[in-house]
């Protein structure tokens, strides 16, 4: 199986036209991820750019004998560790997550779906998460208070997540407070119903829970909108822009009632006339992996492989989801490719381990990444095996390492936020 590692040693060679060297990535993070632990930036990658707030959780250092390990050495070591552990240890795997790490996975999933499949091991003492920060808290949340989530690099966050934090959507709550009262409409709905995406801290998510608010993931947003809109005039998305509007404009939302809120203006930027007609607020945020994906790719693709079935992430921006044939979560990408005829052509506009591991998988479709300038997500790139061979050492010698523990004031309105959404729209988890 094709592996992360090479792609990135690739980018440097297969150019696409109409991007400048400046926007490839590094190959840095596939030597050696610990090098960016403690920096203050996300690392190479897609994220590269975007600012990494002080308050960030940071991986203290990586033991020198894991980070000199060869992969043969740290396969065994990791293979050895979960035989012993057997059934007290369950490890997830986001789609995401490059294959290094993903071969070790017992369920491989979206992180709603990996939040659920932590409930199907009653047995497990430990779920090892290998995704990012706000996935592991969600995990935590939902799982018995005897289980330990354990994050193998705590440096491993979400760019997106990250810009949305408690403070800025606190502020912009009493603003529009001041704006628009707090009075119930005439038909009893609220003013503002707060909707936070899965990807989002578990603070912000206990921050809804708290103000008749819930939780969305990319695969039932209109589920969860259409709740919202019965009890509410408005909503306020955080913190992802483009799957808020994408999701409103194709439930029939004018563009000019989706006004961007932008925590570093005044009224987000906004008049109050503005936000008193508004009936989506969109949190100025958004994932760095999905924005890279544009309008000008998909007509590349178009022209060199006629008749190629374009399919893209509801986090990429709205004129990329408009002039592609669909549009869905990750799972929706998974099954659009598993329910294809043989022979298929598929560009994909998300995150390119899950590309490739679909091109793996499905050999008898062409399946290939809409950005031939390949990036990967660099904050889920930090899991690393050697963090995995880390973490399930100590389990062996009865220590937990790396705890994602969310405190109980947090954690029950969360938990409200989460339940909500959960009635809305049960799935099932998808065993690896
Ligand atoms: S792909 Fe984007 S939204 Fe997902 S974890 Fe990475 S930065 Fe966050």
């Amino acid at each position: 199986m094709p592996s992360v590692d090479t792609t990135i040693q690739l980018i440097q060679i297969h150019e696409q036209p109409g991007h400048t060297p400046a926007s490839t990535c590094s190959s840095a993070l596939a030597d050696a991820p610990w090098n960016f632990d403690a920096t203050p930036t996300y690392g190479p990658g897609a994220s590269l750019e975007d600012p990494i707030p002080s308050t960030a959780p940071r991986q203290p250092g990586l033991p020198s004998e894991y980070r000199n390990a060869s992969p043969a050495e740290l396969d065994l070591r990791i293979r050895a560790a979960k035989a012993a552990l057997r059934e007290k240890l369950v490890i997830l795997g986001h789609f995401y997550q490059r294959d290094e790490v993903i071969q070790y996975a017992d369920f491989v999933g979206d992180s709603f779906q990996l939040a659920n499949a932590a409930r199907t091991r009653p047995n497990a003492e430990a779920i090892v998460f290998c995704g990012v920060h706000f996935m592991a808290e969600t995990a935590d949340m939902l799982s018995r208070p005897d289980q330990a989530v354990i994050l193998p690099n705590l440096a491993a966050g979400c760019s997106m997540a990250d810009m949305a934090d408690l403070d800025s959507v606190t502020d912009c709550w009493e603003q529009l407070d001041e704006i628009l009262g707090q009075e119930l409409t005439p038909d009893g709905r609220q003013q503002v119903i707060p909707v936070t995406y899965m990807n989002s801290s578990a603070a912000l998510k206990a921050f809804c829970g708290e103000r008749g608010g819930v939780v969305c993931t990319s695969s039932n947003a209109a589920q969860v909108l259409t709740w919202a809109f019965e009890r509410g005039q408005r909503v306020l998305f955080f913190p992802d822009q483009h799957l808020g509007r994408n999701t409103a404009k194709a439930m029939g939302i004018p563009l000019d009632l989706m006004p961007v809120w932008n925590p570093n203006l005044p009224l987000g930027g906004n008049t109050p006339e503005a936000l008193r007609s508004a009936r989506v607020l969109l949190w100025h945020g958004y994932c760095s992996v999905h924005k890279r994906f544009t309008v000008e790719q998909i007509a590349y693709a178009r022209q060199r492989h006629p008749g190629v079935h374009v399919i893209v992430h509801p986090e990429c921006p709205m004129p990329v989801v408009d002039a592609a044939d669909s549009a869905g979560s990750t799972d929706f990408i998974v099954k659009a490719i598993a329910a294809a005829p043989a022979g298929s052509t598929f560009a994909i506009g998300t995150e390119i381990n899950l590309v490739q591991r679909l091109a793996s998988q499905y050999p008898q479709h062409t399946i290939f990444c809409l950005d031939s300038i390949i990036c990967p997500c660099s904050t889920m790139y930090r899991i690393h095996p050697g963090y995995l061979a880390w973490v399930l050492e100590a389990l062996e010698r009865g220590e937990i390492l790396n705890r994602i523990s969310v405190p109980e004031s947090i954690a029950v309105p969360a938990r409200l936020a989460l339940e909500t959404m959960l009635k809305l729209s049960p799935r099932p988890q998808t065993p690896a």
